[in-house]
């Protein structure tokens, strides 16, 4: 028996791979189980001394060019097939569109309840997860009592938090034979240069007050100049200046960066539980009172049309 965390890569190893072996980490010690993981990929090689202080005994690679890009006939049969080796009692994964996509197909492989999208876990003689429901408005407490329970964690709710554990064992495993349906022959990004928000070390956010969507490119300006990606508030993505994938907040995306710059976001509720983990909050807003200004680090009352191109100036003449 063992716990058995599922390492997202993409081309690397995802930060959230690293969030999820923190949370099954914490998971094998209380119930006294070993923890394992598995990779899928095209190459671990010059990783694995990153996998180190996050408790994993040991890794099953499955190494081949042909897994660098998912593959849902591959790697659902990898997973469910290791499972069942190992007797795995929990699975953690990651609820990325991947991950969640992963592991609902293992789950329904193996006919086993699965909790997608937690934002905690907690070991107490079984596992029981924390997950929001009704778009944020009520978090249930779900307690699993199948085995193996499955469940996907949401990126950044969890900080990974090394200890002194020694690197694992990686035990190298050859591709299964498999008939693939499709193959994915190369990835396009959406756009040269584009940050993926949820593992951005900046990011700057627009909310109503840009006024319409006429005010992105002021924005990612200024993002072009910190290598940031660029947020939003829900009332921006309802108001449809732009795609929900930027939306942080309850019901969008928990990001992490060293700074999150606000910009014309009120700071409501439901926003600051996407941003809060953030190590330094900056907030331009017109309106003092504006409840971001209780929660940020270093507040600029303005207009962002008139701070945001002259903080992109001084950026640009500072770091260019
Ligand atoms: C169940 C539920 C889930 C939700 N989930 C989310 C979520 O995931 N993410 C989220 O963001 N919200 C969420 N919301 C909505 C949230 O409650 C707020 O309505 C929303 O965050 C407000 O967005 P905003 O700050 O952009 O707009 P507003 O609250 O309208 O704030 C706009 C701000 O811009 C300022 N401003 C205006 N013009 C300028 C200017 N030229 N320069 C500088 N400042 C200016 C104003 O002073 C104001 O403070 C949720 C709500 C509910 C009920």
């Amino acid at each position: 028996m063992s716990v058995l965390v599922l390492l997202e890569q993409r081309g690397r190893l995802r930060k959230c791979a690293f969030e999820a072996a923190v949370a099954a980490r914490d998971i094998a010690r209380a119930a006294g189980l070993p923890l394992n993981a598995v990779y899928i990929g095209a190459s671990l090689a010059d990783e694995t001394a990153e996998l180190a202080g996050l408790g994993i005994a040991r890794v099953y690679a499955y190494e081949n060019e042909t897994l660098r890009h998912y593959s849902n006939d591959a790697h659902v049969g990898i997973v469910e097939g290791l499972v069942r080796e190992l007797g795995a009692q929990v699975v953690i994964g990651s609820a990325s569109a991947l991950g969640k996509e992963l592991c609902a197909s293992v789950a329904a492989r193996l006919d086993v309840d699965l909790v997608q999208d937690c934002v905690s876990c907690a070991w107490d003689n079984g596992l029981t997860a924390v997950k929001p429901l009704y778009a944020g408005k009520v978090l249930s407490t779900v307690r699993l009592t199948g085995t193996p329970a499955m469940i996907s964690l949401r990126p950044n709710v969890v900080s990974v938090a090394r200890d002194d554990s020694p690197a694992p064992e990686i035990e190298r495993r050859p591709m299964p034979e498999v008939t693939l349906r499709s193959v994915i022959k190369a990835v396009t990004e959406a756009a040269a240069g584009v940050v993926e928000l949820t593992e951005a070390k900046v990011v700057v956010s627009g909310g109503r007050g840009l006024g319409g969507p006429e005010g992105w490119p002021v924005l990612k300006e200024l993002c072009a100049v910190l290598g940031a990606a660029l947020g939003a508030s829900r009332a921006a993505v309802d108001s449809g200046w732009i795609h929900h994938s930027h939306q942080v907040g309850q019901t969008g995306k928990v990001v992490c960066p060293d700074v999150y710059i606000a910009c014309g976001i009120s700071g409501a509720i439901q926003h600051q539980a996407g941003m809060r983990p953030a190590k330094i909050i900056v907030a331009i807003n017109k309106d003092p009172s504006a409840p971001i200004f209780k929660v940020c680090d270093y507040g600029i009352v303005g207009d962002l049309y008139e701070i945001v191109p002259l903080l992109t100036q001084e950026l640009k003449q500072t770091l260019v």
